[in-house]
């Protein structure tokens, strides 16, 4: 599988956030490994203002990633939430 996260667009059935892995800040393999929240998202998270990457873009974002994110101060400033409703409710 070649799936690159910025090419993909929101999905509406998992959280798009890369979540480190649980086992601690010491990774002793050839480089730290990202793994996608599984969890089922509820916010559409997209930059309005393009970070230091020059990109701006938008992904899914579960309640608990989305918390995460807004403590983050620089990515406060620069994205804005906005709830997905799901039109089966
Ligand atoms: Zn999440």
């Amino acid at each position: 599988m070649n799936t690159d996260p910025n090419l993909e667009s929101p999905s509406f059935d998992q959280c798009q956030a890369m979540v480190r892995p649980k086992h601690g800040p010491f990774i002793l393999g050839p480089k730290p490994r990202h793994e996608q929240c599984r969890n089922k998202p509820v916010w559409i998270a997209t930059e309005i203002i393009a970070g230091t990457d020059g990109k701006q873009g938008s992904m899914s974002l579960c309640q608990e990633c989305a918390d995460a994110m807004m403590k983050i101060e620089d990515l406060k400033t620069r994205v804005m939430l906005t709830p997905i409703r799901s039109p089966q409710v």
